[in-house]
């Protein structure tokens, strides 16, 4: 049942719910909304491939392929190689062994990373984290360099490196950052090449390891999902992420890429990958919905003005919005939300996160929309440990409150994702091959293939169908094209493709 006709059963005699229905309505998505974020998604992705100065920038990747000879390099390909995924949240460590069959063994650490790390005046804090766990990673798993079967000339273990934030890259293992996202603040590693950065931390701990590889994250997770499938499915041209941020990667046709590119290009197959770095999409808010959320969200961000999109539609953001929203239903006390049993309004309780900005994540979205019983046990004790209030004071009516406005917050994201989603298909050409590639089709293939990674896509109920729903409402697609898009996780996708691409690229090179 859609939020608004649950809310329409309830709302008539209670005040809460009947305030919930109308916040709900704040956050919704219509087909309309779809239609004209698409529309100007397609825009602004044109208008990236002709100037840097977009605010969907377009980063080439130099990548040009995924398909073409792949598959047989895939078949063949042994061997060991590091993977490291510095996202909004985690940093992940991983050793690839890949097998030679599309299957691979993985291990892999994870940590957070700390405050304190992400936002500091110097990049010391950081990539010596980064290093020391890279150390602490070898050391654990007592890798040592014999049981590389890479290329016994060089002792190092090659690492690839997937860096989820907006990077200019004139070369495979280059990577200028253009600007922080998702949090982080360090000033002085703007401009720098952070595979330098990287590479002399580890060179101060003495690691055998080679920054060998920079990779984008969405990008690394196309490569991952490229690896495991079947030789006989549609390869994924299409990347997506949505963890702590979000971001996409496409094949272009190099023709349409207008504005100069620095590094070497392979003119061979004609496409590259471009990153179209679309967490920045719509910042001048022309066609993106806004609710005064939204605004006083932005406003207290490190970045205001900017990653317009990625703060409707990311992990890092989606909990913040419902804080935001509950925190003005407590402030009315008339609502009575989380004051049952308390007769009078208790002061604010500075432990409490209901009052502390960017406390609660993204996790209690996918807990309230999973949870579908009659009381709501689940999502009441979720509520209880997120906003540290006591259980007993939450009433099975405020957690139906939570449950609808976390939906609608959450069907808003899922359905702006598929928005992207769809635009990048439209921009990539591929629809013009539909009717040829329609009669054609047979079992597993499919028009295009998606591939996606990130903790809201893999543990938010239903992303996928929002996602597909939105689709559905971009006129260049419909009803008729959207079955034939084939979406995919690619768990870990972000990882352990950047070590899948230090080991394609050494295999090649040979
Ligand atoms: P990273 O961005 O560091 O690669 P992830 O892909 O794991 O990391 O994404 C972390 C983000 O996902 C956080 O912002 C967090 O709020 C959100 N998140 C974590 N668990 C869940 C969940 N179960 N459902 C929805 N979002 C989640
Ligand atoms: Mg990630």
């Amino acid at each position: 049942m859609a939020s608004s006709e649950i809310c329409n059963a309830y709302a008539t005699s209670a005040p809460l719910l009947s305030r919930v229905q109308k916040l709900c309505q704040e956050f919704e998505c219509t087909n309309d909304d779809v239609r004209r974020c698409a529309n100007e998604f397609v825009h602004e992705l044109e208008l990236g491939l002709h100037g840097r100065t977009a605010s969907v920038c377009q980063i080439p990747t130099y990548v040009t392929q995924v398909a073409t000879g792949r598959e047989k390099v895939f078949i063949i390909l042994k061997g060991i190689a590091l993977g490291l995924d510095l996202g909004g949240t985690n940093l992940r460590v991983c050793s690839v062994e890949l097998k030679g069959d599309s299957t691979f063994r993985v291990l892999q650490s994870q940590v957070p990373v700390p405050r304190d790390v992400m936002v500091s005046k110097t990049s010391k804090g950081l990539f010596g984290f980064i290093s020391q766990r890279i150390g602490l990673f070898l050391e654990h798993h007592q890798l040592s360099l014999n049981v590389t079967d890479m290329d016994p000339s060089h002792p190092y273990f090659a690492l690839g490196f997937s860096f989820s934030f907006p990077a200019y890259q004139a070369g495979i293992n280059s990577g200028i950052l253009l600007r922080w996202t998702k949090g982080y603040d360090i000033p002085e590693v703007v401009n720098q090449d952070v595979c330098m950065l990287l590479q002399s931390e580890i060179d101060l701990l003495k690691l055998p390891v080679k920054v060998t590889a920079i990779v984008n994250d969405a990008l690394g997770t196309i490569m991952s999902r490229a690896y495991t499938l079947p030789l006989t499915h549609t390869r994924p041209t299409i990347g997506a992420i949505f963890g702590t941020g979000t971001n996409g990667v496409y094949l272009q046709n190099l023709s349409g890429i207008a504005k100069p590119m620095d590094g070497m290009v392979d003119q061979s197959t004609g496409t590259m990958f471009m990153s179209t770095e679309w967490g920045s999409f719509d910042n001048k808010l022309s066609v993106l919905p806004v609710t005064r959320f939204d605004i006083e969200l932005d406003v207290h961000s490190v970045n205001p003005g900017d990653q317009i999109f990625e703060k409707r539609t990311s992990g890092m953001f989606l909990g913040e919005l419902l804080r935001l929203v509950i925190l003005e239903l407590y402030s009315d006390e008339h609502l009575r939300l989380f004051r049952e049993r308390c007769q009078s309004a208790p002061d604010p309780d500075p432990s409490v996160s209901l009052w502390h900005r960017w406390s609660v994540d993204a996790s209690i979205l996918s807990t309230a929309e999973a949870d579908d019983s009659d009381t709501l046990e689940t999502l009441r004790s979720k509520i209880s440990s997120t906003f540290r209030i006591a259980s007993e004071i939450i009433s099975a009516e405020d957690a139906l409150a939570v449950k609808l406005l976390a939906n609608a917050i959450g069907r808003r994201g899922a359905r702006l994702a598929g928005t992207a989603v769809g635009s990048v298909i439209v921009q990539s050409g591929i629809l013009s091959q539909y009717s040829i590639q329609s009669n054609a089709t047979s079992g597993a293939r499919s028009l295009v293939d998606v591939a996606i990674d990130g903790s809201v896509a893999e543990h938010y109920p239903g992303f996928e169908n929002y996602i597909r729903d939105a689709l559905r409402a971009i006129p260049q697609i419909g009803d008729e094209i959207e079955p034939h898009i084939s979406i995919g996780q690619a768990k870990d996708g972000s990882s352990v493709g950047a070590a899948i691409v230090v080991l394609v690229a050494a295999h090649q090179g040979t």
